[in-house]
Order: structure tokens, then C-alpha cells, then sequence
């Protein structure tokens, strides 16, 4: 992900959705405005594909592949951890009063989630204008890049918001993936579920009502955001997830 914007194809990169200058690079293949119909029926395909993946396996890119989960769960999440503890140890350094300890911990962890929305903001400024323009901005007279200085910024600001305070919010409320599952997902999608036949056991007590059928249809696909992502997750398909195939 953080490559992409550096790799060259035949001179051109990897990818390039230079919207300012309407200036596309796929694979290395330019495209020009007068490609629009190229384009239109490439995001046809696109769009398609991601319905039928998304009808068959469920929330698999968004627990596995997603970027939004990947740079969550594995380093931002990893990083709150490791400087402030697990989560009841995070709750109870909230509740603390604050001391030096706790305003350091604080400090470092948000000064590291601050430099990290500066590079994810870097890398998809990159893919949008282009590495060679991203390198001048940093590096020329800043009186030359206002409004490439003013995107850098808000680029920053934008993930260092998600990240550090949004989270899996940006799945409900932001990403037009997660906005439409809910109208693909059928009852013979991949989900992690409960189910209701199978009967686990939840607590000490509760009988467990065997199956009838020899194994369950619904493969679970948990993951890092499987918790993450639960609530991006329709109500609907809750309630008719748990099933088994006949
Ligand atoms: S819903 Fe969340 S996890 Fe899924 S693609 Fe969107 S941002 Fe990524």
C-alpha cells in the first residue's frame, strides 16, 4: 500500500487517480478524460465483482484486507496496547487522575498516531497527485504549495481522526462499502454468527440443542475486526444469519 505511489510501470505509476488534472494511471496505462467510457465500464466490472464477492464471503475484505482494518488492528490498536495495556488497563488509566505517567503515555501515543495519519494522509495524497508532485510539495518553498501544503494537512488530520478517535466508525458512517452490504448479503453469505440451532453453550446451565444437520453452512471468517466491524453489520442479517445447510 505504502509502495504503490513509488512504483514505476514503463515510466508511469503503479496507480495514479489524479483527479485534479484528470490524469489516470493504471498499471502503468495512462488515461485521459476521452477515456471515460474505458473507465465506465472497468468500474461496471469493478462494482460487480465486489457484489458478488460480497453476496459469497461476506465482510472478508473489510475483516481481512481492508486497509481501514489492517492499519487499525495491527498497528494503531497494537500501538494503544503496547504503551497503555489492554483494555481494562486502558479504561483505568482514563479514569485516573492525571499524573506525569498518564499525561506521557497519552502525549506518546497520540504523537505516533499523529505520525502515522501523516504518512497514510502521504501515501494517499501520493496515489491522488502523483509521488513526484507530493516530493515538491514537501520539499519546495512552501509559499509555492499552499493548496498542496492545505491537502497535506487535512489528509493528516482526516486519518489521524479515524484512527485515533473514530475507528470503526468510518465503516458505518463513511465508507460506501459498508453502506450497501446490507443489500447484498443474503442468507447464503459467509458471516460470523451465532447460530441458533447449533446451540452453544453461553453460560453455565444453558442446554445445548444438538444439531440436525452434519455441519454448519456459515463459515466463520473471524478476524482482527471482526468485533471492528460488527456494527457496520445490518440487524436484519442478524436475525436470519444463523443457518445450516440442508
Ligand atoms: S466497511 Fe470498514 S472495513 Fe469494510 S471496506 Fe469499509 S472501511 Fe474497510
Amino acid at each position: 500500500m505504502f509502495a504503490g505511489p513509488w512504483i514505476r510501470i514503463n515510466g508511469n505509476p503503479l496507480l495514479m487517480i489524479n483527479i485534479i488534472e484528470r490524469r489516470f494511471s493504471i498499471l502503468g496505462q495512462i488515461f485521459w478524460p476521452q477515456d471515460t467510457v474505458i473507465f465506465a465500464v472497468a468500474m461496471l466490472v469493478f462494482i460487480t465483482s465486489i457484489i458478488i464477492f460480497t453476496t459469497a464471503f461476506g465482510r472478508l475484505w473489510c475483516g481481512w484486507a481492508c486497509p481501514q482494518t489492517v492499519m487499525m488492528e495491527m498497528v494503531f490498536r497494537k500501538i494503544e496496547y503496547f504503551i497503555e495495556g489492554d483494555s481494562a488497563e486502558q479504561r483505568a488509566l482514563d479514569a485516573a487522575p492525571w499524573t506525569a505517567k498518564k499525561f506521557f503515555k497519552k502525549f506518546t501515543k497520540q504523537l505516533i498516531f499523529l505520525g502515522l495519519s501523516f504518512i497514510v494522509g502521504n501515501t494517499l495524497f501520493a496515489y491522488i497527485v502523483g509521488s513526484e508532485k507530493l516530493l515538491a510539495i514537501q520539499l519546495d518553498d512552501p509559499r509555492n504549495h499552499i493548496a498542496g501544503l492545505t491537502f497535506m494537512c487535512l489528509f493528516t488530520l482526516l486519518f489521524y481522526g479515524i484512527f485515533a478517535r473514530f475507528r470503526e466508525q468510518a465503516c458505518t458512517f463513511i465508507c460506501p462499502y459498508g453502506r450497501f452490504q446490507s443489500a447484498v448479503l443474503d442468507e447464503n453469505t459467509m458471516v460470523v454468527a451465532y447460530d441458533n440451532q447449533r446451540g452453544e453453550k453461553r453460560a453455565r446451565g444453558s442446554a445445548a440443542r444438538p444439531s440436525r444437520h452434519a455441519r454448519p453452512r456459515a463459515t466463520a471468517t473471524a478476524s482482527p475486526a471482526a468485533n471492528a466491524s460488527r456494527s457496520a453489520r445490518p440487524a436484519s442479517i442478524s436475525a436470519t444469519a444463523p443457518r445450516w445447510n440442508a
